[in-house]
């Protein structure tokens, strides 16, 4: 279970304590004493890790050799079939004018009407490159993916966000000398200006517009990455895995490491997430055949991130439920940990390693009494690599061969 962004850092107005130290947890505490406790570097010592290179560290992927960007485990994560080679992108659904100028990012964070619009997107053609796929779908608010599929593509091209509004969407460039980048950036510079004649007179957007709201009419793609080919988990570990999460980042990592994904109803990814649904979800799922099961509760980093204490005390304490109710299932090996440390002081990841501790029939249970920062350094795990994690938990579940002879 990866609490996301839970480690921190010592804080002032905490008396030099950590809110991990402060915040009454009694089941990840319950955890500590009957468990053996480490600190977990999740990539290496004082790297700081995204979420989505930490989940493939953590799940023993090299990330430098899988990780590609951020748009391909996304795309994946809203349910588009992404193959290795297809090149993907996150998008904004954004507002112009006739101009071409960017007068809003979000399009007024726009909330309905996206699926209808993304509709007319997906499947289009671009002149001069009929034979290059065009897959496109919306995601939560002004968000969505873009995919495009063919030969000779290139991950290595440039952001069309312009960052600020009032100018227009930038330029796509290759960002390096192969013609295959150059034909993907003129692929997309074409496709960012046909989308604009697609969409300015769509419906939805000529109401948004006389009811005063910004139309989403221009798509603008960013984070581009080639889809990688990514080795199965359960063929890699011979389990039976499921991933059960709250973000598309997240399950975009399940689904391209062929786990099963689950998103619960209600997830939010947030401080106000549904923790009912959540602890429901999982523990109807341990009740079937699944025997790995990967679960990301993400509502510690958006704390983190707006740099706000007490939400980020007040969720650890309700999370701290969550883990009440899973420890009552006997016979699982259970692990709590975090993929970084997003510190309050921070407002963003640090490299610092997050504590951990594994829970089960026959670890060797060390005497650590509370589940913090602090105290985890000196436990019995020590200080490990979240590529070591799945090595080390296989081994507990004696699920993994013998090296030599
Ligand atoms: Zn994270
Ligand atoms: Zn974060």
């Amino acid at each position: 279970m990866i609490m996301d962004g839970m480690g921190d850092r010592p804080l002032k107005e905490l008396g030099g304590k950590t809110p991990l130290e402060v915040a009454n947890t009694p089941n990840m505490d319950k955890m500590a004493k009957e468990g053996i406790n480490g600190i977990m570097d999740s990539i290496k010592p004082g790297i700081i890790p995204g979420s989505d290179t930490a989940h493939l560290s953590i799940l023993g992927y090299n990330p430098y050799e899988v990780y590609t960007g951020r748009g391909p485990f996304e795309a994946a994560g809203v349910g588009v079939d992404v193959l290795p080679g297809d090149i993907a992108f996150r998008c904004n659904f954004s507002s112009a004018n006739d101009e071409g100028i960017v007068t809003d990012r979000r399009a007024g964070r726009i909330k309905k009407g996206t699926k209808e619009l993304a509709e007319k997107i997906n499947g289009m053609t671009i002149e001069g490159f009929e034979d290059i796929e065009v897959i496109f779908k919306e995601s939560t608010g002004h968000r969505a993916v873009l995919v495009l599929r063919g030969e000779g593509l290139s991950g290595k091209v440039s952001d069309a966000d312009p960052k600020i509004e009032g100018k227009p969407p930038k330029q796509i460039k290759a960002l390096d000398e192969t013609p295959e980048s150059q034909k993907t950036a003129d692929i997309l510079n074409k496709l960012v200006l046909k989308t604009y004649n697609i969409l300015k007179n769509h419906p939805i957007n000529v109401e948004r517009e006389s009811n005063g709201k910004s139309p989403a009419n221009i798509i603008i793609p960013r984070g581009a990455g080639e889809v990688p080919y990514v080795e199965s988990l359960n063929e890699k570990y011979n389990i039976k895995s499921v991933c059960i999460a709250e973000t598309g980042l997240i399950l975009g990592i399940g689904k391209l490491a062929g786990m099963t994904v689950i998103e619960p109803e209600g997830a939010t990814g947030g401080v106000d997430t549904d923790l009912d649904s959540i602890t429901k979800t999982i523990l109807e799922n341990l009740k079937k055949d699944y025997n790995f099961f990967l679960i990301n509760i993400d509502g510690a980093d958006e704390a983190g991130h707006d740099g706000n204490l007490q939400e980020k005390l007040e969720f650890l304490e309700k999370v701290d439920s969550v883990i009440g109710e899973i420890m009552k299932v006997p016979n699982i090996y259970y692990i709590l940990t975090a993929d970084h440390s997003t510190p309050i002081s921070v407002m963003n990841h640090s490299g610092d390693p997050v504590p951990i501790v594994i829970n089960g029939p026959e670890v060797k249970v060390d005497d650590i009494e509370e589940f913090n920062e602090r105290s985890a350094a000196k436990g019995g795990l020590c200080r490990i690599r979240g590529s070591d994690l799945m090595n080390i938990l296989m081994d507990l579940m004696n699920n993994s061969e013998k090296f030599g002879a």
